[in-house]
């Protein structure tokens, strides 16, 4: 038997209602409980008064020095005090409501006590105490020690999951394996599995259970990261992605054909793209660059390419706006290409999409752009050779397995905007490889950007009319409710009517997420058209939305917004070959609320501003929440363990990359540990 074989009711004391409590907290073997590892510690050792601070918690050991005094005030209160000879000085010890104690304050018994200090008044509010002779006492001491804090609720309670935990330990603790290659522990020097788990719980001096946290940190993000290189390794041996037959002629054509010549950047990543596509194994490529560094461009020489080579391809973006609006420019840049781009969207009509569905699956359209809904369902494609996809439909390792059960192994490329510190990259893209666009267009001006406040809106409104009355259009985004979509239309409307007021000569355009897609695109073609001079917008323009000719754009509350996101909003300006401005309208309370808005003031560099983003947030917030692809992880810190991610990636890498890793008997438990996944399983895995 393994652990993972033998459930929490063969430990000593482990009821069947307790079992069920486990379960709750996703313990159901003894591997599970052993791996439950303690959020903290509470710190029980020996201090000597010298060092601890007035108010500071600590706990020292002394000799009673006098009997115990009760008072008893209240309902059931009271407050029992004795003096305690601790190095010489005499403290006293205050407990409440523990009247029972009193009978074993006898002079001359060592006691252990823990509380908060009051240096002034030498005395000490105890909230934990051990007589250090144990008489009577069946509990396990913990003088000295560092004991761990779980996370426990219901009638699961600390003592309880520490006792129990210790029973296990003792039971099944010599079936603890390892779970490491040989080589890796050796080369990190890290403690064998069994001791590290051990120290985890049961902690004794700090250097040890220093090591013991860095091994399992260190098997937690390399057991991470062999997954991800697993899959990619895997997906290179297996080699049954689409090969596209394309040449550079092809390419050099198409490119011709554009108003605008590839940057560097952009013809590097063209080129990583291309090589991917040509070889067997299926793309899985991660390409990042800022707002307007022009990505959609390659992304649509890759569609076309795919096209050529006799495919299909897809184009998945988060929203119906943004679907209609890549339509259009697709259109425009493959007029004349015989190439049929076609759109498939939620608020189709019955017919249209029935229409659609046909096409696709007779091959008569062979771009498709639209929703999340593409990939799914009833959609049959006659061979879809690429899908371009968003930071948030990305496929993960999961949905990558799905679709190749569906008999489709497309290349995939994901676009992200949003420029990804390093090691937050590692985690969250480990399996993808990724191309990055460092470099802007040529002939863009940097976008000026100015922190105002409110008090300042009458000026702002003069800048609108300046620039307006150089022909230039400007945006203003409403201030953003969280979780409350309807506010956030009414904040729209409010503000809409604010500005068809201010400037009653101008056409004023409205856009929220409560517009019906048709409204939604008249009011997106009368900016695009420069009939609309001003737009208020609620977010709904964050991603995607081109008009070159907006050089304006102001930010409404900007404090409520995240960094990262202020930046795309921001990118929605700066597109054409005017100067562009923005203006974030704002009155941060906090100090980090006007650090934010001095990093916006300071730099138009998406990768600066989401290095200082992580500085002040931290990784935990970078993402938002959802959707932000971290895993949760038991005992490694994204903030402060970056060095063991790094060594856990490459090592991950190194190690699936062996010609003999899906074979050699060394590392069979880390293919076991592969096996249990259900992204291997139906595997050829040797
Ligand atoms: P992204 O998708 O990265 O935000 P886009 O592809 O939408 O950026 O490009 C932003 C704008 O820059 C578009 O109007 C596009 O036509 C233009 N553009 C893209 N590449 C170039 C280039 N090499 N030279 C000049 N303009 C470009
Ligand atoms: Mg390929």
């Amino acid at each position: 038997m393994k652990l993972d074989e033998i459930s929490v009711r063969q430990i000593k004391g482990v009821s069947a209602q307790k079992e069920q409590e486990l379960h709750a907290f996703g313990v159901q073997t003894v591997a599970d409980l052993l791996d439950y590892f303690p959020y903290r510690y509470e710190d029980y050792r020996i201090r000597e008064l010298g060092e601890a601070k007035d108010g500071e918690k600590i706990t020292v050991q002394g000799i009673i020095r006098g009997n115990g005094i009760l008072q008893r005030y209240g309902k059931g209160k009271s407050r029992l005090t004795c003096k305690i000879e601790v190095e010489h000085a005499l403290v006293t010890g205050v407990w409440f409501n523990r009247p029972f104690l009193q009978s074993h304050m006898v002079p001359g018994r060592e006691i252990m006590i823990t509380g908060k200090w009051e240096q002034h008044r030498l005395q000490m509010t105890v909230s934990e105490s051990e007589f250090l002779d144990k008489e009577g006492t069946g509990k396990a001491s913990k003088s000295g020690t560092l004991q761990p804090i779980y996370s426990v609720g219901g009638s699961i309670t600390q003592s309880w999951m520490r006792k129990t935990i210790g029973q296990a330990l003792a039971q099944f603790g010599a079936m603890l394996e390892e779970a490491l290659p040989h080589e890796l522990t050796e080369r990190h020097r890290l403690m064998p599995r069994r001791d590290a788990v051990l120290q985890i719980h049961q902690p004794g001096d700090i250097r040890e259970g220093q090591e013991a946290r860095r091994r399992m940190v260190y098997e937690e993000l390399f057991l991470f990261q062999v997954k991800l290189q697993a899959y990619r390794a895997l997906n290179r041996k297996r080699g049954d992605g689409i090969v596209h037959k394309v040449n550079g002629e092809t390419i050099r054509q198409f490119a011709a054909t554009l108003p605008f010549e590839l940057t560097d950047a952009q013809k590097k990543v063209v080129n990583e793209i291309m090589t991917d596509m040509r070889h067997p194994a299926a793309m899985n490529r991660l390409l990042q660059g800022d707002v307007g560094s022009g990505k959609t461009v390659v992304a649509a020489i890759a569609l076309y390419c795919t096209v050529k080579a006799g495919h299909q391809g897809a184009l998945m973006v988060p929203t119906e706006i943004l679907a209609e609006q890549h339509l259009r420019s697709l259109q425009k840049l493959f007029d004349g290409t015989g190439i049929e781009v076609g759109l498939l969207t939620g608020s189709l009509t019955e017919r249209k999409r029935r229409d659609l569905l046909a096409g696709l699956q007779m091959g008569m359209i062979d771009i498709v752009v639209g929703t999340h809904a593409l990939i799914q369902d009833d959609v049959f494609f006659r061979s879809l050779g690429l899908v371009v996809t968003d930071e948030q439909h990305r496929f993960g390792v999961n949905q990558r397995s799905v679709l190749r059960r569906k008999g489709l192994n497309p290349d995939v490329l994901t676009m992200t905007a949003t420029p990804i510190p390093r090691t937050l990259a590692i985690t969250a893209f480990g399996d993808m490889d990724v191309s990055t666009i460092r470099e802007r267009p040529h002939g863009r001006k940097p976008i000026k950007t100015y922190w105002v406040k409110h008090g300042m809106m009458d000026r702002v409104l003069g800048f609108i009319r300046r620039e307006v009355d150089e022909g230039r259009q400007a945006y203003v985004i409403c201030p953003l409710i969280e979780e409350s979509d309807k506010l956030d239309v009414q904040n729209a409307i409010d503000l809409f009517v604010q500005m068809q007021q201010a400037f009653p000569d101008l056409k004023v355009g409205l856009l929220h997420g409560r517009l019906s897609a048709a409204e939604k695109d008249a009011v997106m073609s009368s900016f695009g058209a420069n009939e609309t001079q001003l737009l208020i917008a609620t977010t709904v323009v964050e991603v995607g939305v081109d008009v070159p000719n907006a050089t304006l754009m102001i930010i409404m509350d900007a404090e409520r917004f995240g960094l990262s996101q202020l930046h795309q909003l921001r990118g929605r300006v700066g597109r054409g070959a005017h100067q562009s401005h923005c203006i974030l309208v704002a009155d941060p309370k906090s100090e980090t609320g006007r650090e934010r808005m001095k990093v916006m003031t300071e730099t138009d560099d998406g990768f600066e501003v989401a290095r200082r983003d992580l500085e002040l947030r931290g990784p935990g917030d970078f993402f938002g929440t959802k959707q932000s692809g971290l895993p949760e992880f038991r005992i490694a810190d994204m903030a402060s363990d970056f060095e063991e991610l790094e060594m856990a990636r490459d090592d991950a890498a190194e190690l699936c990359a062996l010609d003999d890793f899906w074979t050699n008997p060394a590392y069979a438990r880390v293919r076991a540990y592969l096996q249990k996944d259900q992204i291997f399983q139906g595997e050829q895995l040797d």
